[in-house]
């Protein structure tokens, strides 16, 4: 029986209401009035249903569609600004126990090289990133507790945040590993991450069962009751995502909504983040051996139904997706990218590429420079910033500084002063110059003139040198 207020993930996640909130769209997909309502609401910027959501995902006008995609934009400027959020992932260790079926990490992979870093090696791969010009990292690892205890990646949070080099300085470390106790999401807590970041695969239970066929994660319950687990232990921003391809997506989208709205419901605060990955090429795993794969038009319909339906989460797109698609992304809500990412263990710092323990292919292989020059050609504000991570703006009063466009007011003057940060740092003669114009552009954007001048004086610090680790 559905309740989203239930800790039991069947209960929130009820099957029979995901089926019916997909029938109802299906029944009133034509129906104008309806439509006409849902887009009113829409319109108001608080965010939508699962069921109203799943509505504007099942209509096919065009005429609709193109309000909806105009109204995410919209949305997106009024909470985001131009702003995106740069990171990196950092893939610790491929060893896994797990048995997924659309992983090449899992544990019948006897070709896939397994690597784990050693401390050493993980401060050589930091200083790769930071001499990129990173701040924000999200941890990645298969599940093994032998190999990948959590005490593993409690050291490394540590070496990371303590590695220093030239200017650099990891500021944000996010962690995207299996779920775990109530007791370990509290010692990550301790340790100073970010955000918490699971992606549930796939809400169907039956078929989450059939792709997890072996190992922990095969358990639906305990991987979906993860993000509950989490914020008991203390973490407050946690991250969505379903890996689109694997179930249809319809199913997800419903889904994924009616999460956040039981996160929301129990904890008073929804996902700080949802991801948007497909399923794509790797090692020994074919995306075409899945079904319910999407197409780029699809895939960009339901980021802007999403960006309309949870106006106040963060949006994330990584470099699964080719420059092409993540431009059009960017268009209809997302607000957060990786760039120069490298997916195998230790990629950081090979001198000859080798994928031969990469976990899949990336599409967009630009460097950090090609994609932070081409975000700022298309209009976007270049954000390294993680002050809201350091000033304690996390959970719930993030969310509420995010509800009253306040963010804005922080976000923004952070994200020019971050952004020049690099451009001293790390940015190619080209990149520079571009930023150089669109930073004196964003600076005439601020409205409070005392804000204005304290970010106007910060620029001349970091000219001269300075470096504020608190952004
Ligand atoms: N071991 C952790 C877990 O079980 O959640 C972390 C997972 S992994 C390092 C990060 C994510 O990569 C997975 O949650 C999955 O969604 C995604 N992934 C796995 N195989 C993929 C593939 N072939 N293509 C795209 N994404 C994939």
């Amino acid at each position: 029986m559905y309740d989203p207020k239930s800790l039991k993930a069947e209960e929130f996640i009820d099957h029979q209401e995901v089926l019916d909130s997909l029938a109802w769209a299906d029944a009133h997909k034509d129906d104008a009035e309806e439509i006409k309502r849902v887009m009113d609401k829409a319109r108001l910027h608080k965010g939508l249903s699962h069921r109203e959501a799943s509505l504007l995902l099942a209509c096919d006008d065009p005429e609709v569609n193109a309000q909806i995609f105009a109204l995410a934009r919209e949305i997106k400027d009024a909470y985001y600004g131009n702003r995106i959020v740069m990171f990196a992932p950092l893939y610790l260790s491929n060893y896994c126990v797990n048995g997924c079926v659309y992983c090449p990490y899992h544990y019948k992979n006897k070709h896939i090289a397994r690597k784990k870093l050693t401390q050493e090696e993980i401060e050589k791969e930091v200083i790769a990133l930071q001499d990129m010009g990173h701040k924000r990292l999200a941890l990645e690892t298969g599940e093994d507790p032998v190999n990948n205890p959590i005490e593993y990646v409690l050291e490394s949070i540590k070496t990371i945040y303590g590695i220093h080099h030239k200017n650099g300085a990891i500021r944000r470390v996010n962690v995207n590993i299996a779920a775990t106790t109530v007791e370990n999401y509290r010692k990550l807590k301790e340790a100073g991450i970010g955000t918490y970041i699971l992606f549930q695969e796939t809400y169907h239970k039956e078929s989450y069962e059939k792709l997890h066929p072996t190992g922990p994660k095969h358990n639906y319950c305990y991987h979906t009751e993860a993000m509950d687990r989490a914020m008991e232990g203390g973490i407050d921003d946690v991250g969505l995502g379903v890996l689109f391809g694997l179930e249809l997506y319809r199913y997800e989208f419903a889904a994924l909504l009616m999460h956040a709205e039981h996160l929301e419901a129990v904890h008073g605060v929804g996902p700080h983040t949802i991801s948007f990955p497909r399923v794509k090429h790797a090692d020994d795993i074919d995306p075409n051996a899945f079904d319910n794969g999407i197409s780029d038009d699809i895939f960009c319909k339901i980021i802007a139904c999403a960006r309309v339906a949870v106006p106040y989460t963060g949006m994330i797109i990584s470099t699964r997706e080719s420059p092409e698609v993540r431009a059009r992304a960017l268009e209809l809500g997302i607000s957060q990218i990786s760039g120069a990412s490298r997916t195998s263990v230790g990629g950081y710092c090979e001198e000859e590429r080798d994928d031969s323990s990469a976990q899949f292919d990336v599409s967009d292989q630009r460097t950090l420079d090609e994609v932070i020059c081409w975000l700022m050609k298309l209009g976007c504000l270049p954000s390294f910033c993680t002050a809201c991570y350091r000033e304690g703006r996390t959970g719930d009063r993030f969310m509420a500084l995010c509800k009253s466009n306040q963010i804005l007011n922080c976000c923004h003057p952070n994200a020019i002063m971050t952004l020049k940060e690099y451009l001293m740092d790390y940015a190619s003669p080209v990149t520079k110059l571009i930023g150089e114009d669109l930073i004196a552009k964003e600076i005439q954007k601020i409205p409070n003139p005392k804000i204005k001048s304290f970010v106007e004086k910060h620029l001349v610090m970091i000219e001269n040198g300075e470096r504020d680790f608190r952004i």
